[in-house]
């Protein structure tokens, strides 16, 4: 790479862990220097060394509209010069709730939040507050934040008793996430059989997007609506990913299942630190000042990032093309990416999320997805990388397109698809 960027990442890592703010920045899974990014417009980032790049990473989908959507900058701008906080009250939170519960009915009442992380540990606590059970359900393979509960994975006795994934995690927090396997109900109805009632909520990503996008098999969520109801335990559905994204009601409203509570962040608050927990009222109403369930902010509901947050779900409920046009680019480089390498890959894709696995086994859990070939994928993101095209720089990401990918931003890219390959044959 280029000398700016290699002395920014030096100095950086003096700095930051890594040199970076989050471990997935750091490029570790695929090596070398991260691209250090000096601004975005539309379909595209600009790096410190005034390099153009198609972007695929979109803030982690957040940037579902493009990148700096003059609409939403207006909305944030204005807001900003009426101040960045007053830890009060203001109107824009209360239009924001009512424009999520609007695309989103379930969520009669809900919270806003900081950070996708707050979401899931806020909405796990509501869900132990109200049902006065420990223990919670999570699939291997599924991220929802960085909270202690959360950063378990499968210990060798089996999947009933999970250990600390995160060094610092207390293992008696782990004691209480038990670990399910994404797309088995029978890994789940077991779990409910042996802790028919200390389990208080399954949590899940309806669509999983972090271990690379795995579909929900037919029947799954339906399966997991049926188990909670069947025990009294909660479902909640992580839509930090694919809320406002597979539809404007989310995941649930591409399935049609209505889960308990649900999550939201990303998108909802249109690139600012913005994020929602919520669902059945009569379970919100359990949150403090109402009820006896504890979660605050300081920061919560700030006036800038809802102003992003309402403008950017505004203009999603109001273009009633958007989601079919999203889905059909990205089935179009689903199309490309299959054709090109054949056999040699895998592609998962729900609307417009996608992600190209680098496999020749069906790809439906954790399992099947950690037999994707990392070095084939690092070889194919630097390939990509060098023509201008900016991916998830990790296998186990997903790929997102936004409305601002427009028809000779797909043709470059797919360009690029065509000549990685002959690059890597
Ligand atoms: C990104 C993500 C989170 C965590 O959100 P942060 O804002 O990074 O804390 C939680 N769940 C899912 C499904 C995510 O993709």
């Amino acid at each position: 790479m280029l000398r700016l960027t290699e002395e920014l990442f030096a100095k950086s890592k003096e700095y930051m862990p890594g040199g970076v703010n989050s471990p997935v920045r750091s490029f570790k899974a695929v090596g070398q220097t991260p691209v250090f990014v000096e601004r975005a417009k539309g379909a595209h980032i600009y790096d410190v060394e005034g390099r153009k790049y198609i972007d695929y990473v979109c803030s982690w989908g957040a940037k579902i509209l493009g990148h700096a959507d003059d609409d939403v900058i207006e909305a944030a701008t204005g807001a900003l010069k009426n101040g960045l906080s007053y830890g009060a009250p203001t109107k824009r939170e209360c239009d924001l709730a009512a424009l999520i519960r609007d695309m989103v009915p379930s969520m009669e009442m809900l919270r806003l939040v900081n950070s996708g992380t707050e979401a899931t540990m806020s909405a796990i606590r509501v869900a132990r507050g109200y049902t006065g059970r420990d223990q919670i359900v999570k699939f291997r393979g599924c991220y929802h934040g960085h909270s202690d509960g959360l950063l378990v994975k499968a210990g060798s006795g089996g999947m009933t008793s999970a250990i600390p994934d995160s060094l610092g995690v207390p293992k008696d927090y782990a004691k209480n996430t038990l670990i399910a396997e994404y797309n088995d109900l029978r890994s789940v109805e077991a779990l409910f059989e042996a802790h028919s009632d200390t389990i208080a909520c399954v949590i899940v990503e309806p669509v999983a997007a972090n271990m690379g996008v795995v579909p929900p098999a037919e029947g799954f969520l339906e399966g997991l609506r049926e188990i909670t109801k069947r025990y009294g335990a909660l479902l909640i559905f992580d839509e930090v990913i694919t809320g406002f994204r597979l539809a404007p009601g989310g995941a649930q409203q591409l399935y049609q299942i209505t889960p308990d509570l649900s999550c939201f962040g990303k998108i909802v608050g249109g690139g600012m630190p913005l994020a929602v927990y919520g669902g059945k009222k009569e379970i919100m109403e359990i949150v403090s000042p109402l009820g006896g369930v504890y979660q605050a902010g300081t920061l919560s509901g700030n006036p800038v990032a809802t102003a992003a947050g309402i403008k950017t779900l505004e203009k999603l409920r109001d273009n009633k093309t958007l989601y079919r046009s999203i889905e059909e680019k990205t089935k179009v480089l689903a199309e490309v990416l299959k054709q090109t390498f054949q056999d040699e890959v895998v592609i998962n894709r729900v609307g417009s999320l996608m992600s190209v696995f680098f496999t020749t086994y069906e790809v439906k859990d954790y399992r099947t997805a950690l037999r994707a070939d990392t070095k084939k994928y690092a070889q194919f993101f630097h390939a990509m990388l060098r023509r201008g095209i900016y991916l998830a720089p990790s296998q186990f990401e997903a790929m997102f397109v936004s409305v601002a990918h427009e028809a000779e931003v797909l043709n470059r890219t797919i360009e690029a698809i065509r000549e990685v390959k002959a690059e890597m044959n």
